[in-house]
Order: structure tokens, then sequence, then C-alpha cells
């Protein structure tokens, strides 16, 4: 029996996601025109449609479940590169969380399989220069606000960095002035989540 918080919370989060992505999928579309093929906000909008439209019946699954449901529709709706990544980080997210309440161990998985996937590691200018500082914060418990900063200042940081991994990676020194696109929509999601849950106030 799933208890109503859940649905709320799972509900909540979505709905967080899907409009930080709806509000910005132009800038992230911007970003993407510097230093790639100018369709990361069309992708990202695409996969949060596509999760908003199924937020019913995934609020109502254990939040592990949700959470690997919430990845597979991700990598079958965002496509392009940044799909299968963002599906395996929700998906593996999901699939460790069933089996350890550490959620700082959880993440560490889970970026580890998005870097797995994306033969990318930190420094590369990608989505996981948001992530490996993100757990960091997770790891020395600081707060949400903590957290969701961390992440923005992260994804800003990824401006000076040559890009290493994807089409960005193609373009070698001329990279370098340009934020990453997946690294911003990773700090907007990040921040979306860490206030969403502020405002739930303590569990
Ligand atoms: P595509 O590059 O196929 O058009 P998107 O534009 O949706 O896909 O996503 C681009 C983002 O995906 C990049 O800004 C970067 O953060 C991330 N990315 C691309 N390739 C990799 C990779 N190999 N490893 C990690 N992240 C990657
Ligand atoms: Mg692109």
């Amino acid at each position: 029996m799933v208890v109503p918080a859940n649905a709320a919370l799972i509900g909540g989060l979505i709905e967080a996601c899907h409009q930080a992505i709806a509000a910005n999928a132009d800038h992230l579309s911007e970003l993407d025109r510097a230093i790639g093929d100018g369709d990361h906000g069309t992708n990202m909008r695409r996969g949060f449609e596509a999760v908003y439209a199924e937020r019913d019946r995934l609020a109502h699954l254990p939040l592990p479940k949700a959470l690997e449901e919430i990845g597979l529709t991700l990598v079958m709706s965002i496509g392009g590169a940044a799909g299968p990544l963002y599906g395996t980080l929700l998906m593996e997210i999901g699939r460790q969380m069933a089996g350890d309440a550490d959620f700082a161990r959880v993440l560490e998985r889970a970026i580890d399989a998005v870097a797995r996937r994306g033969r990318a590691g930190a420094g590369d200018k990608t989505l996981l220069d948001v992530l490996y500082p993100v757990h960091a914060e997770v790891v020395r418990r600081a707060g949400l606000t903590g957290i969701a900063d961390e992440a923005e200042r992260a994804a800003s940081l990824t401006f000076g960095m040559k890009a290493m991994r994807g089409r960005a990676g193609f373009l070698g020194e001329r990279s370098i002035g340009h934020i990453d696109p997946g690294a911003k929509s990773c700090a907007l999601l990040t921040a979306a989540i860490c206030r969403f849950l502020e405002e739930q106030g303590p569990a």
C-alpha cells in the first residue's frame, strides 16, 4: 500500500522538473546551438512532457519504481545523447534506492553508471560536471539551498572547459567559452528539485 504522501512527493517532483524544463527549453537549445546541434531544449521538453503525461500513474508507484519508470520514459522520449544519460541516472537511482537507504551511495552508483554509459569523466564538459559536485554536496550534507547553488555554480564552470565528449567534443578548443547545455539542464533540474523539497519542509 502506497501512502498518499508518496504520491504527492512523486507528482510534485515531476511537476517541478517539467516546469523547470518548459520555462528554460529555449535557453537550453540556444546553448546547444553554440556548441552542438541546437536541440537540447526540444529534446528535454519532449522527455519531460512524456513523463508529465504519465504523472498520475507514476505517482502511485513506490518511489524507487517510479524513478526507474521515469528513467525509462526519458530514454525513450528525450533521444539524442542526453536521453540515455538522464535515463540511466534515473533508472539507476531507482534500482539502487530499492536496496540501499543511503542516498549519497545511491547517487554515487547512479553517477558512475552515467559516466560508464557516456565514457566520460570529470572535466569533460558534460552533465557529469554538475552531477559530481552535487554528489559531493550530498555527501557533506549541505542543505538543499547549498546543493542548488553548487549545481548552478558547477554549470557555470563548464564555460571555461574544453569539451571531450558528444557533439561539442568535435569542436575542440572552440567549445571553450560556452556553457554546456547538458550541465545547464542538470543544474536547472537539481535546483527545481531542491526548491520543491525545501517547500515540503522537514520530513
Ligand atoms: P545531442 O548531442 O545528441 O544533440 P543533446 O543536445 O540533447 O544531445 O544533449 C547534449 C548534452 O549531452 C551535452 O551538453 C552533454 O552534457 C551531454 N553529453 C553528450 N555526450 C555525452 C557523453 N558521452 N557523456 C556525458 N554527457 C554527454
Ligand atoms: Mg543537441
